[in-house]
C-alpha cells in the first residue's frame, strides 16, 4: 500500500489513475497513478510499466 513521503499516512487509493502512451513505439507503456494524502495534502504519482 503506497504510504506518503512526507508522513507516512497509507493511501489505499488513487484519486486519478491513466495510461501513458510511450514516447517510441519499442518503448514500454506507462501506468501512471496520483495518489493524494488526506493528512497533509501532498501530491505524488507512481509510475508502473506495462506489458
Ligand atoms: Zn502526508
Amino acid at each position: 500500500m503506497p504510504s506518503c513521503p512526507k508522513d507516512g499516512t497509507e493511501v489505499r487509493s488513487p484519486v486519478k489513475e491513466w495510461d501513458l502512451s510511450p514516447k517510441s513505439r519499442k518503448g514500454p507503456k506507462l501506468h501512471i497513478r496520483l495518489f493524494e494524502c488526506p493528512t497533509c495534502g501532498y501530491r505524488w504519482r507512481v509510475v508502473e510499466k506495462v506489458g
